[in-house]
């Protein structure tokens, strides 16, 4: 197991669009294991793929004591709506208050590649939602009005001159 390096905005890999997992092996567990350790290395609640370099749709989630591993997920439902300040490893010492749906329903993979769905609601649908956003490109700022979004990428680009 190794802790990967995080991938930052404006790292191209975080704005492309995953590939589905076709094969449920070793190397999808070696993954996984190397996905849970830096992700509690950086003390982040949820860790996609693609914020590690690799283009699959593999997300990992862990809060108080849940553990969610997201392969290939699809979000089937989702209703509500509910502001809370949002940061991301991509994107370090940046928090905005983003709006998103308070419930959600997804059906995706395990590791083992065994189908399942999920509901939940209030801050883990808001951390699935996180990062199944990341599978497809999109970073927490861009779901902010344009006014803000683009206010924050010129700090960050700026920060990103240095
Ligand atoms: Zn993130």
């Amino acid at each position: 197991m190794s802790v990967r390096r995080i991938r930052e905005y404006p790292d191209p890999v975080l704005r492309g669009k995953a590939r589905d997992v076709e094969a449920f092996d070793e190397d999808l567990e070696a993954l996984l294991e190397d996905m849970w350790e830096t992700m509690e290395q950086y003390e982040g609640v949820g860790l996609a793929a693609p914020q590690i370099g690799i283009d699959l749709r593999v997300a990992v989630i862990g809060w108080q004591d849940r553990r969610i591993v997201l392969v290939n997920p699809e979000v089937i439902e989702y209703d509500g709506e509910n502001v809370l300040e949002e940061g991301c490893l991509s994107v370090p010492g940046f928090y905005e208050k983003v709006s998103r749906p308070d419930r959600v329903v997804v059906e995706a993979r395990d590791g083992m590649g065994n189908h399942f769905r999920i509901e939940e609601a209030g801050f883990l649908a808001r951390a699935i939602m996180h990062e199944i956003d990341h599978l497809e490109g999109k970073l927490f700022f861009d779901r902010l009005s344009p006014l803000k979004r683009n206010f924050m990428k010129r700090k960050l680009l700026k920060r990103v001159e240095k």
